[in-house]
């Protein structure tokens, strides 16, 4: 987590930010040798790496994002995953990250040759560590659920018969650039009574505000789930003004 705060902040020292700071590297990138060593070439776009991402498990579809700002792409993958609770699936997007980082430290330092499993085996692991010190964490904290206070969240009924059931759980977040107006929505389908994610998708946009990239990412979410046969949709959301709008308060 704290690798991926790094990210955020730049704080990752890689051939671009080095240069910056006036450090004389070899600016190309160490897998490809074909372009500058950026944040996003290493962690995302470049030819090696992209690969591991289409490997790895996570279980919705990134194609839409692909193409916008790498530091767009990773808060909504984080948003997603958080919000979904989809706690393993968010361990192995930091390990894998984490797993580029050391693998690229290891081709540059100490001239190793490393291989596409390698860096997915060291993911692995760092994966497997990450889930246990998760468990240990809730085990030894033994304190039980705490009670969700009532002023957190409301819930309402926009239209049917509440207590029908659900088909399908809908989770989305958008994310928006000032600078550019540029935004990220994405979302996921969750089981109602289990963790268990059963799609998604995201797409980039242009947005006037963050609420409208949040509106834009719950109304693509809906979109994607009628076309899907789910009728009885659960919407979360943690976008007061979007549930105010959508409950016309
Ligand atoms: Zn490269």
């Amino acid at each position: 987590m704290i690798f991926g705060w790094k990210i955020i902040q730049g704080g990752i020292p890689v051939a671009s930010i080095l240069a910056i700071r006036g450090i004389s590297v070899d600016l190309v990138c160490c897998f490809s040798r074909r372009k500058q060593e950026t944040v996003d070439h290493l962690f995302r776009d470049c030819d090696f790496v992209a690969p591991l991402w289409v490997r790895s498990s996570f279980h919705f579809n990134s194609q839409g994002l692909l193409h916008r700002p790498f530091l767009q792409w990773f808060s909504v993958m984080v948003s997603l995953l958080a919000a979904a609770k989809d706690w393993e699936n968010l361990v192995q997007f930091f390990s894998l990250l984490w797993a580029i980082w050391l693998s690229r430290n290891n081709v540059r330092f100490r001239q190793q040759i490393v291989s596409p499993d390698d860096v997915l085996l060291i993911a692995s692991q760092w994966k497997v560590r990450g889930m246990q010190a998760q468990d240990s964490h809730l085990s030894s904290s033994n304190l039980g659920p705490s009670p969700r206070p009532a002023s957190l969240g409301f819930a309402a009924t926009l239209a049917g018969d509440p207590t029908s059931g659900f088909d399908i759980c809908l989770i989305s977040d958008g994310s928006w650039s000032s600078s550019d107006n540029s935004a990220g929505a994405g979302w996921v389908f969750r089981d109602c009574d289990s963790p268990l994610i059963r799609g998604g998708g995201a797409r980039a946009s242009l947005s006037s505000s963050a609420l409208q990239s949040k509106l834009q990412a719950c109304f693509w979410g809906l979109r994607s789930a009628f076309s899907r046969g789910f009728c009885r949709i659960l919407i979360y959301s943690d976008c007061e003004p979007l549930c105010l709008m959508l409950t016309h308060q």
